[in-house]
């Protein structure tokens, strides 16, 4: 029994067609049978069992259900959950229990939504494939020779293979669009500080978002709806109010929508079939009487060269903290306390992780500070100037979610700059702090989805899910997996 949307997932509970806990044990002996597929880091199956049954006794007994009654969702595992693990995928990590819930999980669950289980991902949120994950890759539900994304690849995969309906993830530099886009489903990353961050393991601060993972934009917007807004345990959560989505979705007609396509996101590199499956969705959208307006923006090279710089400055810092004495791993034979940290963290932290906390490290470093860390900085206002005055003249921004379909799992990982280049499309939104979604728009010629991006002026959310509604694929990939 799937369900395609929580509308109907919703109507069919309601109406008590069917049972919360037939639809949850439905999705637990799905997600038993694709156990090989590696989605699911740890899996709530008593949990989310007991939990269903309360929901069900709730409405029996004429209690008000929930905005998000009975929505079966599946939580990345650097989100705390508490008396959960929190692996983030990582060995130092690994049998760590998280003592408190995230703001996010709190909110989800007061609105009655079920927690099915935590998913696999990049180590710390750091990848674009999946791949860098201490439980091994997770396969593309399309085609399981290629990876799903990242870094939220479990997440993404889940949804799409029916495995829930709904998925947090988290983005920092696109880790939920670009997943998002190569598995068929709708990726939103809100504006930097719509949703608390409060419960969210950090890899760079100043760019981290949790985001949703849904198979359509009504789905990702209510989610959404019900997670937004401040938080006092995080001051960077923003106090703006929080719209009415549903409402501001609805209003956004085609007629006299002003697209900003820029140019430097059909450089000759990009891929064919991407290119030609994104160029179509647009001319279909002007056929349907929306204004396709070119624009320019700074070169996407500037915004990988000071993304990389930024997140792994702050990484180096965020990362810190695991030391082997505080949480988790902790190397077991080592001399003095020197040593256990070096020790703790050598054995802890995989290949990529490394990589990032040696090169933010540098770039912080005395001698290199200005040379790249503040010159980075400037780079990311420039960015900011420039993507203001293009949403002065245009209501979204819009081009492809990647500059390639999915690739084979192996085929980036020799090259971590490759791999880099995979989120040159998802890397802007971050840098300025604004809006965006990845919106499935097509299949190429073997089948791999096509991810149309998208990205509004700041807390314009309403507005990019009625614009990314317009856009989306009608029968977003059901049952893809059997
Ligand atoms: N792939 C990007 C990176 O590796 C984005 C990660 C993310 O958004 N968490 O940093």
């Amino acid at each position: 029994m799937q369900f395609s949307s929580y509308q109907d997932l919703r109507t069919a509970l309601i109406a008590r067609a069917i049972t919360c806990e037939a639809v949850v044990s439905g999705y637990l002996e799905r997600i038993d049978r694709h156990r090989d597929d590696n989605i699911y880091i740890a899996v709530f199956h008593e949990k989310a069992i007991q939990r269903a049954r309360e929901l069900d006794g709730k409405l029996r007994d004429g209690g008000a259900p929930g905005r998000l009654f009975g929505m079966p969702m599946a939580i990345k595992d650097n989100i705390s959950m508490k008396g959960a693990g929190l692996t983030c995928a990582s060995r130092i990590l690994e049998n760590y229990e998280s003592i408190y819930d995230a703001t996010a999980i709190q909110r989800l669950e007061a609105e009655d939504a079920v927690f099915l289980g935590k998913t696999n991902m990049d180590e710390f949120a750091m990848g674009s494939s999946n791949e860098n994950s201490a439980f091994g890759p997770v396969p593309n539900p399309f085609d399981k020779t290629r990876v799903p994304g990242g870094s939220s690849g479990g997440s993404a995969a889940a949804v799409a293979a029916g495995l829930a309906l709904a998925a947090l993830g988290s983005d920092t530099g696109g880790s939920v669009r670009q997943p998002a886009g190569f598995c068929d489903i709708v990726g939103l990353k809100p504006t930097y500080g719509r949703i608390s961050r409060y419960g969210l393991v950090a890899f760079a601060s100043s760019f981290d978002q949790i985001g949703v993972l849904a198979r359509n934009c009504d789905d990702a917007a209510l989610v959404l709806g019900v997670m937004a807004g401040k938080d006092s345990h995080d001051a960077t959560s923003s106090s703006h109010a929080v719209s009415d989505y549903a409402a501001v979705m609805a209003g956004v007609q085609v007629e006299g929508l002003k697209i900003g396509v820029p140019k430097e996101y059909f450089h000759e590199s990009l891929n064919p079939e991407v290119a030609g499956i994104v160029r179509t969705k647009l001319d279909e959208l002007r056929e349907r009487g929306a204004e396709l307006v070119d624009i320019t923006l700074p070169a996407s090279d500037y915004a990988i060269a000071a993304y990389y710089i930024l997140v792994t400055a702050e990484a180096s810092s965020n990362l810190a903290r695991f030391d082997g004495a505080r949480y988790g791993y902790r190397s077991s034979d080592s001399a003095d306390v020197l040593a256990m940290y070096v020790n703790s963290r050598t054995e802890g932290f995989g290949k990529e992780v490394k990589r990032r906390i040696m090169l933010g490290t540098y770039v912080l470093s005395a001698g290199y500070y200005d040379t790249y860390y503040r010159k980075a900085q400037q780079v990311r206002r420039v960015f900011q100037d420039r993507y203001r005055e293009a949403l002065e003249k245009v209501d979204v921004i819009a081009g492809p979610t990647s500059p390639f379909p999915p690739f084979g799992i192996g085929e980036k990982m020799a090259d971590p700059l490759e791999m880099y280049l995979a989120d040159v499309f998802t890397v802007p939104a971050s840098i300025v702090g604004m809006p965006a979604v990845s919106v499935s728009v097509g299949l190429d010629s073997r089948n791999l989805p096509v991810g149309m991006h998208l990205i509004c002026d700041f807390f314009e959310e309403g507005k990019l899910m009625g614009i990314a509604r317009h856009m989306q694929r009608r029968q977003c990939s059901s049952a893809v997996v059997s």
